[in-house]
């Protein structure tokens, strides 16, 4: 029933804002990448990004899905460009970078949103391989990231990261165990980065979407019986939209956060998570 959850897939999701053309608002000036851009979150977030002013390197695995979201992120007036980038691959990260520089002059923004879940079942049916994919994606890759991005960001003198996590990184679910351990861990990447950030200007944020309408998730909502069950763990008895967390993403870019580091924000509709 859930194995949907196993692999990522490709589609797209209507924004709920308007698109405008960016000559004015909150990142106006602003660099930003998103990564795993071409659905989704990412997709929403880069969308999100470019409504409020950013110039916006959008990127995934497929050049086919990154020509589409280019395509039609520029349809509405928006200042994108694409390029593929495979997140555990160094050299494609190295690229998305130094297209990142040709086609925009510098980087203020890295949105880290790649993410894998190959295993769906006990955590103690996890593989070795399936395990090291799940880390070497979701948590090694977005350190990595974090590490090149740094000289980029200092040479502008600031910069703000922003790490997608999971609300299964506190509550982790029965049958997505490594997957939920690797969120656990992008929580502490986020805390343990903060301090080395914060002396170079930059700062560095998690969210930890709870359960977002997206291709990733859709084992959850697809039928009326999961969805219902879905709805009933969130205390607004529905599930989330990925421009819910497009916005949140874009204020954590944004001077609106200028005195937030180091910390996590839940985006889950009031699912019981922490205090
Ligand atoms: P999605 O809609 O399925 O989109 C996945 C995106 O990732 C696609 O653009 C895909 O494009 C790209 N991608 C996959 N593997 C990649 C890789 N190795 N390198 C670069 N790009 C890659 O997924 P989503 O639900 O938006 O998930 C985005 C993030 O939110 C993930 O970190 C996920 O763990 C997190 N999250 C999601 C939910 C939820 O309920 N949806 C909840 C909590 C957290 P290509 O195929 O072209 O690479």
């Amino acid at each position: 029933m859930f194995s949907m959850l196993t692999r990522m897939t490709t589609g797209c999701h209507v924004g709920m804002r308007l698109a405008s053309s960016n000559t004015g608002g909150k990142l106006l000036g602003k660099v930003a990448i998103v990564t795993a851009s071409t659905d989704g979150i990412g997709f929403a977030a880069a969308r999100r990004l470019a409504q409020d002013g950013a110039m916006v390197m959008i990127s995934s695995r497929k050049q086919k899905n990154v020509h589409a979201a280019v395509r039609k992120l520029k349809d509405e007036h928006l200042n994108v460009a694409g390029v593929t980038c495979h997140v555990g691959r160094a050299e494609d990260r190295s690229n998305l970078f130094k297209e990142t520089l040709e086609q925009f002059g510098g980087i203020d923004i890295l949105v880290s949103n790649a993410a894998v879940n190959p295993m769906f079942g006990p955590i103690l049916d996890t593989s070795e391989e399936a395990w090291d994919k799940i880390f070497e994606i979701n948590v090694k890759s977005s350190f990595l990231l974090c590490k090149e991005v740094v000289p980029h960001m200092e040479a502008r003198g600031s910069g703000s990261v922003i790490l997608i996590s999971s609300i299964a990184a506190y509550a982790p679910m029965h049958l997505l165990g490594a997957y939920s351990v690797s969120k656990t861990a992008l929580i502490g990447l986020g805390k343990a980065l903060a301090p080395s950030l914060a002396d170079l200007n930059i700062r560095i944020n998690v969210i930890a979407p709870g359960i977002i309408k997206t291709k990733f998730s859709e084992a959850l909502w697809k039928n009326d019986t999961t969805r219902k069950l879905a709805e009933n763990t969130v205390l607004m008895k529905r599930i989330g939209t990925p421009e819910e967390c497009g916005g949140i993403v874009s204020f954590l870019a944004s001077d609106d956060a200028s005195y937030i580091t180091g910390e996590t924000i839940l985006i889950t509709g009031g699912m019981q998570a922490r205090l």
